[in-house]
C-alpha cells in the first residue's frame, strides 16, 4: 500500500530537527532507517501530518570511545556496529545480537536508535543493551538528559523518549575481555525472536566472576535475569553448575502467549537458552 500524504523535512543538524519537531506539534513522526516505520506508514497504521528524516544529521551517526564507555550515535546502523572493532572488543554482546537481526538489507538501513525507540519486545537490541547497563542520552527543547537502561523501556513499544525529544546517543560501559553470546530461538531465518537470551560473563580462573543476562520477548519490555546473574557468580563455568543457576531464568518474567508458543513454553525456552548462552559466553 502507499502511505497517506505527509509533509517531509530533512534537517541537517540536531538543533534544526528539534526546532522542526517543536513547530510541528503532535502529529509528527521521526524517521531513522525506516525499517519499522515505513511498513507502519504503508499499512496506514499511522498517518502523521509530517515526517522528519534524521538521515542527513551526521552528528547522530558513529561510534566513539570516551575511555570508560563506547558512545554510539542513535543513527548508527546495525551494519556500522558489525563493522566496528571497538564494539567487537568492548561490547561483544551487542555484536553477537546485531548479527542475528533480519537480513543484510535491513541491517544496512536500520539504526540502533530506531530499534531502541521502537521498543518491540521481540527486538534483538534491547536486552543486550539492558544487560550491558547502557545509558540513553535523550535531547529535547530543554537540553539533554540521561536515562539508565532499566528506566528507558517503559512498556510495549513505549520508552522514556517523550514528545518533541530525540534519542541522540547510547553510552555503553566497556566490558573488555568479557565473553558473550546471543542465543536466539526462531522458527525460520530472518525472523523476530520467539525468545532470545543475551549473556556476557567475565571468567576468572575457571569461575564466573561477573555475569549479565538479558531476555528478549519474555515480557512487554526487555528484562534482566538478575536471579541468574547472582546465582552464576562464583560458580565454575561447567555445564552442571551453569544449568543449576539458569533454572531461575524465567523468574519475574511475564511472557506472551501467541501462535509461536504459549507463555509456559517460553518460560521453558528461557531456561534452556540462558544455559546455552552462558556456557557459550564462558567458552565452556
Ligand atoms: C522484514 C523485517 C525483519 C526484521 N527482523 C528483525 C529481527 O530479526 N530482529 C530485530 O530486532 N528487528 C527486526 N526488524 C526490525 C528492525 O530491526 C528495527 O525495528 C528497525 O531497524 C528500527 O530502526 P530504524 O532505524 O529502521 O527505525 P525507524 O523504522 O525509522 O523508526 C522506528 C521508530 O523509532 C522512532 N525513532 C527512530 N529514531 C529515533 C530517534 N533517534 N529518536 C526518537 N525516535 C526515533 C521512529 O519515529 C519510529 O517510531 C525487522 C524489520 C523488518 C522490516
Amino acid at each position: 500500500m502507499i502511505p497517506a500524504q505527509f509533509d517531509y523535512a530533512a534537517p541537517t543538524t540536531l538543533q534544526e530537527a528539534l526546532g522542526v519537531l517543536a513547530d510541528a506539534g503532535e502529529d509528527v513522526k521521526v524517521i531513522a532507517g525506516g525499517q519499522s516505520l515505513l511498513p507502519i506508514l504503508r499499512m496506514r497504521l499511522n498517518a502523521p501530518d509530517k515526517v522528519v528524516d534524521l538521515g542527513r544529521i551526521e552528528e547522530l551517526r558513529g561510534i566513539t570511545d570516551d575511555g570508560s564507555h563506547l558512545v554510539i550515535g542513535a543513527m548508527t546502523t546495525y551494519a556500522d556496529v558489525l563493522a566496528s572493532s571497538a564494539v567487537r572488543d568492548h561490547a561483544t554482546l551487542l555484536v553477537e545480537a546485531v548479527r542475528t537481526v533480519a537480513d543484510p538489507q535491513i541491517r544496512h538501513r536500520g539504526t540502533v536508535g530506531g530499534a531502541l525507540v521502537h521498543a518491540d519486545p521481540a527486538g534483538d537490541v534491547g536486552a543486550p543493551v539492558l544487560a550491558l547497563g547502557a545509558d540513553f542520552v535523550i535531547t529535547g527543547p530543554g537540553g539533554e538528559r540521561t536515562v539508565p537502561a532499566d528506566e528507558f523501556f517503559r512498556d510495549l513499544f513505549e520508552t522514556a523518549v517523550g514528545e518533541g525529544e530525540l534519542l541522540t546517543r547510547i553510552r555503553v560501559p566497556k566490558h573488555t575481555g568479557w565473553g558473550a553470546h546471543y542465543e536466539k530461538f526462531v522458527r525460520v531465518a530472518h525472523q523476530w525472536s520467539i525468545v532470545a537470551v543475551g549473556a556476557t560473563v567475565r571468567v576468572d580462573g575457571g569461575s564466573i566472576a561477573e555475569a549479565r543476562v538479558g531476555l528478549t520477548n519474555m515480557g512487554s519490555t526487555p528484562l534482566r535475569a538478575t536471579a541468574v546473574e547472582q546465582a552464576l557468580v562464583g560458580r565454575p563455568a561447567t555445564e552442571e553448575a551453569v544449568r543449576e543457576a539458569c533454572a531461575a531464568a524465567a523468574e519475574g518474567t511475564d511472557p506472551p502467549s501467541d501462535l509461536n508458543g504459549s507463555a509456559d513454553y517460553r518460560r521453558h525456552l528461557a531456561t534452556v537458552l540462558t544455559r546455552r548462552a552462558v556456557l557459550a559466553a564462558a567458552g565452556a
